[in-house]
C-alpha cells in the first residue's frame, strides 16, 4: 500500500490519500471495537473523533514526506538505470581539450544527461560515431581510456593526429584530424559504452610491465593509474618508447605518479632525442627485449625475488611483432603477455592472397540489405575490405577484431578468421573486418 502511494506524483492528492487511508484504519477498528464492548458514551465518541482527525492528519504529513523521498529515490534509481542501460550511443559534451604533445589531444568527456559514468577496466576503450561533412556516412572509431580516477565525472580519450603516411598521397586520417581541427570544448560527440579485452587485473599481485610507444601509452597511463591507486603495493614497470621529448605525451603525468608510489618504475627510450630532452629519458634507443632482459628483469629481480611477470603491449604493429617474438624466444609464455594493437599490420596471409589469380576460388557473397550478389576471391580481402571496393558501407571501426563494430548476421555459409577475434561475436553472427568466406556461398546481413 505504501508503494502504491508513492506512485502518487501530485502531492496533494497523494496526502489526502495518506491521510484517509489512516484516519480509516485507526477509526474502523477503534468504532468496531467501542460497539463490541459496547462503551456508548460522550467522551468514547470525542475519543473516536480525535483519533480519526489526528490521524488523517499524521497520514497526511507522510503522504508528502513519502513523496519527498520517493522524488530522491526515483532520481537515483534513474540516473542508474539510464547508465546502467546504456548500450548503444549516448551524447557527450567535450568539457575540456588540451594539448599533450605536438601529435596528441586529450578530449574530456562527460554525459549530456549528466547521468553517472559506469567504471570501466583499465585498458579499455570508447567508441564514438562522428558526423564528417563531406563523409557518406558517420566515421565510427575506437579510442582508450587514458585515464583513472575513482567516481571521475569525465572520460579521457587522448588521440594522436594522423598524418598523411610518408610517401604517399593517401588523404590524412578522417577522424583524428576531425577530432584535433573540428572538436572543440562543447562540441558533442556520440559515444558507445566502455569495452575490450586488453585489460589490466588491478588486484593481482603479480609484477606488470607495460610496454608502449607512441599513442599505444594511453591505456597504460590508465592501468598505472588505476593500480597505483587501487593496489599500490604492486610493482609495474612503465617503458615507453618515443622519438623525442616533443612527441613525449604524459611525461609529467607519469612522472607525478611515480613520484607518489615507489612502486612504479618508470624507463623511458628516445630514439632521436633533442638536446632539450636530456634528464627526461633513462636510455637512447629503442625499448627492446634486452632492456628488459637487462634493465627491468634484475631490478624485478631485486624487489619481488623473481622475473615472472605479466606484460602488457601496445604501439605500432612492428614494435609490438618485434616485443612478442623477443619475449617468447626469451621464454615467456604467450599467456603472459596481452597486447593490443591500434592499426591493421599487413598480415603475411593477405600478402599471400594477392598472389592468388581471380580465376582460383571464386566464392559467392550475398549483401543480403545492399540487393547485391557478388563473387569474392582472396586476392579481395576480408569481406569488409570486398565490401568497400563495390560500394558497399559497413559499419567499422578497427579493422583487427577488436572493437566489434562492424558484427553482422550470417544467415547461410561460415567464414575463416585471419585471426581470432579479441571482441566478443554474438552466435549467428560474424565479424567481417577479418574474415573471408570459407565457404561457397556466404549470406550476410549487411
Ligand atoms: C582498441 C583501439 C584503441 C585505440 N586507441 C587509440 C588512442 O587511444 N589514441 C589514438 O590516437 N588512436 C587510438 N586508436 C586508433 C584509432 O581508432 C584510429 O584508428 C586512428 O585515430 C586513425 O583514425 P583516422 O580516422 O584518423 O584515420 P583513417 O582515416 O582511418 O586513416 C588511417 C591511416 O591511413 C591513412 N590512409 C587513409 N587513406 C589511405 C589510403 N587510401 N591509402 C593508404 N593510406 C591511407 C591515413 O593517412 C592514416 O594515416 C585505437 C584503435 C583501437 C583499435
Amino acid at each position: 500500500m505504501l508503494e502504491d502511494i508513492r506512485q502518487i506524483s501530485n502531492p496533494f492528492v497523494r496526502a489526502i490519500t495518506s491521510g484517509f487511508f489512516l484516519s480509516t484504519l485507526v477509526t474502523i477498528p477503534a468504532s468496531a471495537a467501542i460497539f463490541l464492548v459496547n462503551l456508548k458514551n460522550e467522551s468514547t465518541y470525542k475519543f473516536i473523533v480525535y483519533a480519526s482527525m489526528v490521524s488523517a492528519t499524521v497520514g497526511a504529513v507522510g503522504g508528502l514526506a513519502t513523496g519527498k523521498n520517493k522524488s530522491k529515490a526515483s532520481k537515483s534509481y534513474e540516473i542508474e538505470s539510464s547508465a546502467t542501460d546504456w548500450k548503444d550511443w549516448r551524447k557527450f559534451v567535450v568539457d575540456r581539450k588540451v594539448k599533450e604533445s605536438d601529435s596528441i589531444t586529450s578530449f574530456y568527456l562527460r554525459p549530456l544527461d549528466e547521468g553517472i559514468l559506469p567504471s570501466f577496466i583499465p585498458g579499455q576503450f570508447l567508441t564514438i560515431q562522428l558526423e564528417i561533412p563531406d563523409q557518406p556516412k558517420p566515421i565510427i572509431r575506437t579510442y582508450s581510456l587514458s585515464d583513472y580516477i575513482e567516481s571521475s565525472p569525465y572520460y579521457r580519450l587522448s588521440i594522436k593526429r594522423e598524418p598523411t603516411p610518408a610517401d604517399t598521397i593517401a588523404p590524412p586520417g578522417v577522424a583524428s584530424n576531425f577530432m584535433h581541427d573540428r572538436i572543440h570544448e562543447s562540441s558533442i560527440i556520440s559515444v558507445k559504452p566502455p569495452a575490450g579485452k586488453f585489460v589490466l587485473d588491478v588486484n593481482s599481485s603479480q609484477p606488470a610491465v607495460l610496454i608502449s610507444n607512441g599513442v599505444g601509452i594511453t591505456p597504460m597511463i590508465s592501468m598505472a593509474k588505476a593500480v597505483s591507486l587501487l593496489n599500490p603495493t604492486r610493482h609495474i614497470w612503465f617503458l615507453h618508447g618515443s622519438r623525442d621529448g616533443s612527441l613525449h605525451a604524459f611525461r609529467d603525468e607519469v612522472n607525478a605518479i611515480a613520484a607518489r608510489n615507489p612502486n612504479l618504475h618508470i624507463v623511458y627510450c628516445y630514439s632521436r632525442p633533442n638536446l632539450t630532452d636530456d634528464g627526461n629519458y633513462q636510455h637512447k634507443g629503442y625499448v627492446d627485449v634486452d632492456l628488459i632482459k637487462n634493465v627491468v628483469a634484475p631490478e624485478m629481480q631485486k624487489l619481488t625475488g623473481s622475473t615472472i611477470a605479466d606484460y602488457f603491449l601496445c604501439g605500432s604493429p612492428a614494435f609490438m611483432d618485434s616485443l612478442r617474438d623477443g619475449l617468447r624466444n626469451w621464454g615467456v609464455s604467450d599467456n603472459k603477455v596481452l597486447f593490443e594493437s591500434f592499426a591493421k599490420a599487413k598480415s603475411k596471409k593477405s600478402e599471400q592472397a594477392q598472389d592468388l589469380t581471380k580465376e582460383n576460388d571464386s566464392i559467392e557473397i550475398v549483401f543480403s540489405k545492399s540487393g547485391k550478389t557478388l563473387d569474392w576471391n582472396p586476392s579481395e580481402g576480408t569481406i569488409l575490405e570486398f565490401a568497400e571496393a563495390n560500394d558497399i558501407y559497413p559499419d567499422h571501426s578497427c579493422r583487427i577484431g577488436v572493437c566489434g563494430t562492424c558484427m553482422c548476421k550470417i544467415s547461410e555459409g561460415e567464414v575463416d578468421y585471419e585471426e581470432a577475434p579479441s571482441a566478443s561475436v554474438d552466435s549467428g553472427s560474424v565479424l567481417i573486418c577479418i574474415s573471408k568466406p570459407k565457404t561457397a556461398r556466404v549470406v550476410l546481413d549487411i
